[in-house]
């Protein structure tokens, strides 16, 4: 792509930034879909935080995604938020405007078209959720908000897991019931759609997973991951071997990057191109 005096920036602010595959999927949508457009990653300490997006917005720059530690806290430097990361209480996506830059959240939305994709429904379906930090938090008020029948969020401090429950709970009834991780074998014993939100499991951790007994995974239909470093967890495995499907996490990963995307370049990515970023991303995890 030639960069010339047209080219628009986008980018993503975080810390740590340097294995981000979000470079990956902007620059390669940018070049499939003949948008003028370059993404870049930008280290950022938590004291330059205000500065990075008074700076990003002064520089013209068209958006941001932002990553770990700083999704909830970028919040105050914003001029608008949507609705759903309001709710969430995270952002990861900034869309340049005239006065500042809005917020919104693609991570819940790309979790929600990856499932799709996979032919995984929420709808009327029991869930687990395992784990209670950032990622389990935006996945249980996916799950309540998509329909699902009930919610079993689990985790090693219960209390964290009662904070998740009670704030979901606030805003779509008792749909949400919170464990203690260890206490999984009195889950009712019925079939579950599974999603793991821990990080347990992730590379270079990849022999473990955060529940080991195999009872558990009988009683598991789907399990979804939300690591996809390994491509294939030990999560993943156990559902398998106990008969059910399972997912990772990098599909949701390619659609978060989707819809921010499109929200910045008013455009819509189609499936094939969003097959072939894949395929890109399979192969980038596969070497790394
Ligand atoms: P986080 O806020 O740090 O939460 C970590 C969770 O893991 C907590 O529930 C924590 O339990 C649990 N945990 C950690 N070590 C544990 C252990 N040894 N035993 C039991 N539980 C343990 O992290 P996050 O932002 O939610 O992210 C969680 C995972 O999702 C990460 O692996 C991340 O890579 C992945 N993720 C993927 C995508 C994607 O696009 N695919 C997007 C976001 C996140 P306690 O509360 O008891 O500490």
């Amino acid at each position: 792509m030639e960069i010339n005096g047209k080219t628009r920036l986008c980018g993503l602010i975080g810390n740590p930034v340097e294995h981000t595959l979000s470079p990956l999927i902007h620059n390669t949508l940018a070049e499939k879909m003949g948008n003028n457009l370059v993404y870049l990653p930008f280290p950022v300490e938590e004291k330059h935080l205000e500065d990075a997006v008074a700076g990003a917005f002064g520089l013209n720059i068209l958006g941001l995604n932002v990553t770990v530690p700083y999704k909830s806290a970028v919040m105050p430097y914003l001029t608008e938020i949507d609705k759903l990361a309001d709710e969430i209480g995270a952002v990861n996506t900034l869309v340049r405007s005239e006065e500042g830059y809005a917020g919104f959240n693609t991570d819940m939305p790309g979790l929600f078209r990856a499932m799709q994709s996979d032919g995984v429904k929420i709808d009327g379906e029991s869930v687990i959720i395992l784990g209670a930090g950032g990622a389990a938090r935006a996945v249980a008020f996916l799950c309540a908000s998509k329909g699902a029948k009930e919610i079993f969020l689990l985790n090693r401090s219960i209390e964290k897991a009662n904070e998740v429950a009670a704030e979901v709970n606030a805003l779509y009834g008792d749909k949400v019931c919170a464990m203690e991780l260890n206490r999984f074998r009195e889950l009712p014993k019925w079939r579950y759609l599974a999603i793991q939100c821990t990080s347990v499991g992730l590379y270079p951790n990849a022999d473990a997973a955060v529940i080991e007994d195999e009872a558990f995974y009988e009683m598991i239909h789907t399990g979804y991951d939300l690591i996809y470093r390994p491509e294939e967890t030990r999560f993943m495995k156990l559902v398998k071997k106990a008969g059910g499907a399972a997912y990772n996490g990098l599909k949701m990963l390619l659609y978060q990057g989707i819809i921010a995307y499109e929200l910045w370049n008013g455009v819509a990515v189609s499936e094939e191109a969003a097959s072939e970023i894949l395929d890109l991303l399979k192969e980038k995890v596969s070497v790394s």
